[in-house]
């Protein structure tokens, strides 16, 4: 079960592998100013993950220009931590979907497992139905989406439409890469309607 895989520290450092190559794609395309990326990571304190998460989620990856006049900022992209949220990206969509369904698991039970209480639990239920449907990355992306992907059953329609294969950690890759665009500055912001 899901529940499981995200208990575990393997799968916490799958996903952190994938930020670092996310950041190295980052760091090689430089500033759009032509100047250099230095290391300039945030230090973050992600809740949600096993008592024995890796060390590396105390920071989240992130470069800063080397050229004077620039000094721009360049946060990657990442499959760890969804843009501001405290809690780890994909603790924010197991549990929201857990409620979710003919048998939702009891608040109780969930926080109990991941520690978020019951208005945290509510909130990001709200960030799902209201919030992520008005961004750029679901308008764009739900159309790539086989089965269709209907706003009513988000998050849990898209845990089912990515975890499909007989391998769990390939798909959650595979699910939060495509919601990594909502993780950097500006990706939450709602599309005005044209
Ligand atoms: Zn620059």
């Amino acid at each position: 079960m899901h529940q499981e895989l995200l208990r575990g520290a393997s799968f916490w450092l799958f996903l952190f592998d994938i930020d670092k190559n996310l950041a190295q794609i980052s760091r090689q395309t430089g500033c759009r100013c032509g100047g250099h990326l230095h290391c300039a990571n945030y230090p973050r304190k992600p809740r949600g993950g096993p008592a024995n998460l890796p060390e590396q989620y105390g920071c989240r990856l992130s470069f800063c220009c080397d050229r004077d006049g620039c000094r721009k900022r360049v946060t990657p992209r990442s499959v760890r931590f969804l843009g501001r949220k405290v809690y780890l990206g994909a603790v924010v969509i197991l549990v929201a979907a857990m409620r979710q369904g003919p048998t939702p698991r009891r608040v109780r039970e969930l926080s109990k497992l991941f520690g978020a209480d019951r208005q945290t639990i509510a909130r990001w239920q709200t960030f799902w139905r209201e919030h992520f449907p008005q961004t750029a990355c679901w308008k764009v992306g739900r159309g790539l989406l086989v089965p269709t992907v209907e706003v009513i059953t988000l998050p849990l329609a898209l845990l089912e439409a990515f975890l499909r294969s007989h391998d769990p950690q390939k798909d959650w890759e595979r699910l939060l890469l495509f919601l990594s665009p909502i993780t950097i500055a500006g990706g939450l912001k709602i599309e005005v309607r044209r």
